[in-house]
């Protein structure tokens, strides 16, 4: 695990990073809850799913521009160059939305991780 104070890599058995003395009781509490809550696992597994279909729409935008930029500098027939033309623009539509919905998951999923470990810190007090 990754301390999120100093960025050194610290073993999973320690509960204070060896490098600033962090307290990684509440990270480790979330990435198990990652794993193990129900209405957690779901959303992350949206979040992963939003991820590749960014990462999709965003290698083809990407691939249709290249298209686009080949017909221009008349390296390939005009057939090919009008599917670049019709299909960058939705391409770059649906990694926009798919950017957003992908940002909004993961505060979602922070806030929720951010509720549950508050509820078990004032358990342990
Ligand atoms: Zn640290």
């Amino acid at each position: 695990m990754v301390c999120p104070k100093c960025g050194t890599e610290t073993d999973s058995p320690k509960n204070f990073c060896e490098q600033c003395g962090f307290d990684l009781r509440d990270i480790k509490a979330q990435e198990s809850l990652l794993k193990t809550d129900p209405v957690l696992v779901s959303m992350n597994n949206q979040y992963a799913c939003y991820g590749i279909v960014r990462l999709v729409a965003g290698l083809a935008a990407l691939a249709f521009l290249f298209l686009i930029y080949q017909w221009l500098e008349n390296n390939i027939p005009e057939r090919l160059g009008d599917i670049g033309l019709f299909l960058f623009l939705p391409a770059l539509i649906v990694f926009i939305v798919f950017s957003v919905l992908r940002g909004s998951m993961r505060k979602k999923i922070q806030r929720e991780l951010a509720n549950r470990t508050q509820g078990n810190t004032y358990n342990n007090v």
